[in-house]
């Protein structure tokens, strides 16, 4: 094993469990990644050290944690490659996000007659808020078909964005896919048609460099535990312009100017949409993953993946009776693998490598339509971390293998 890595994975104490008597080979991290030692010490000193609520009181601690808080979001700023960090909304989650501008951006923008085009892989979460607003609007939802190659068809969407598309809603990278859309194109597609780009960037975020300015983004929404932080804390950056012409989310103490018998006028952003005690110590935790994911360098982290995948995918296609979903080429794929065996239950699957200490992903993925599209109900799916190695990919492999046969 690479020196370096067996340091990184030496971070991350999870990773020495053993799981049904096998060491833990932990191929989840769509769903969550692990958290290195830093990150909980990180959350652990502000409990012990600074513990207080933020942007109320006037004592010193009080003023101390809020310095803190607002030092992440300045940090985010600089990780997205924002322009302000008025621009970054703290939320509860990738999800939260999304919510936050369907309900504020779009329940202001939106009317009957009007189109919101999302893509057919769409998780739930960039679905589901879309979908809810267009019916109770009465505007039309399109869906942006997969190309031969099951990637976003970039002809279709050219179909699809019109000038009465009004919102493009749109993954970066496809929890099931892997693939990694064109998003400054989308961008680029929304803005001549004057409408805007939602991107989810769940997938994306701690395994490529997002630039939200380069990727002509007007929302971007993520989740701390994708990218090696807690769970219940997220972003959602927004352009500032936009931010500050949206209605508030949730009301309640913080995101207020002032309130009187008769009504109230709002915070400047971002604090107008962060009603109540924030998940401080998620952002505390956040900018551990921030700093995380720095040390290691994202140019590095991204390449190691890359040569991850570039030694597992040739390997597992070798392997007979496997459908695979998503591009085929493997430089337009994240470290994400979705497939199917024939004559096992992707459950089934996904239970024998459990017991082998294998933690893969069966199911849905929160992905109906698009599993709809593939004709399939579930798939399994193993995704990789800069803390996954060769010799955990030779062990899923030959496990696959033996299960194969087993079945069969
Ligand atoms: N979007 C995509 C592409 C995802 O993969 C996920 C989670 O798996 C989400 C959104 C939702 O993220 P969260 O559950 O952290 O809000």
């Amino acid at each position: 094993m690479d020196k370096n890595i067996k340091q990184i994975r030496d971070n991350f104490p999870i990773l020495k469990r053993k799981i049904n008597d096998s060491p833990l080979i932990y191929l989840d991290n769509a769903a969550t990644a692990q958290i290195p030692v830093s990150v909980s010490k990180k959350m652990m000193d502000f409990d012990e050290t600074y513990r207080a609520n933020v942007h109320r009181g006037v004592h010193t601690l009080g003023m101390w944690a809020t310095k803190y808080y607002e030092s992440v979001r300045e940090k985010v700023k600089d990780f997205i490659h924002a322009k302000s960090e008025r621009e970054i909304v703290f939320t509860s989650g990738c999800t939260d996000s999304l919510n936050l501008v369907a309900n504020t951006y779009g329940e202001q923008n939106i009317q009957a007659g009007d189109e919101i085009v999302v893509s057919i892989m769409e998780h739930h979460s960039n679905l589901l808020p879309w979908q809810q607003l267009a019916m109770r609007k009465h505007a039309k939802l399109k869906f942006i078909e997969l190309d031969q190659e099951q990637k976003l068809d970039l002809a279709d969407a050219k179909k699809k964005i019109t000038p009465k598309t009004k919102i493009i809603a749109v993954a970066q990278v496809s929890n099931v896919l892997g693939c990694i859309n064109p998003i400054k194109e989308l961008a680029q597609l929304a803005h001549q048609n004057n409408a805007v780009i939602v991107v989810d960037g769940a997938q994306a975020i701690g395994h490529f460099d997002v630039n939200v300015q380069e990727l002509e983004a007007d929302f971007y929404a993520f989740s701390g535990h994708k990218m090696f932080g807690p769970d219940g804390i997220g972003v959602l950056y927004g352009r500032k312009k936009l931010l500050e012409k949206m209605p508030p989310y949730r009301l309640g103490g913080e995101m207020i100017a002032n309130v009187t018998r008769e009504g109230a006028t709002w915070a400047p952003v971002p604090q107008k949409f962060e009603a109540g005690t924030p998940n401080i110590e998620g952002a505390i935790g956040l900018e551990g993953a921030i700093d995380f994911i720095e040390h290691v360098g994202l140019d590095k982290l991204r390449q190691y993946e890359q040569d991850l995948i570039d030694y597992v995918f040739p390997k597992i296609q070798k392997i007979a009776g496997l459908t695979f979903y998503g591009p085929q080429n493997i430089s337009e794929r994240s470290s994400v693998i979705s497939f199917n065996m024939q004559g096992i239950h992707p459950h089934d699957l996904a239970t024998a490598l459990d017991l082998e200490g294998i933690e893969v992903r069966a199911g849905h993925h929160c992905a109906q339509p698009l599993m709809e599209t593939l004709g399939v109900e579930s798939t399994v799916r193993a995704s990789f971390a800069i803390y996954n190695t060769q010799e955990e990919a030779d062990k899923f492999l030959s496990a696959l293998v033996v299960i194969k046969e087993f079945f069969q």
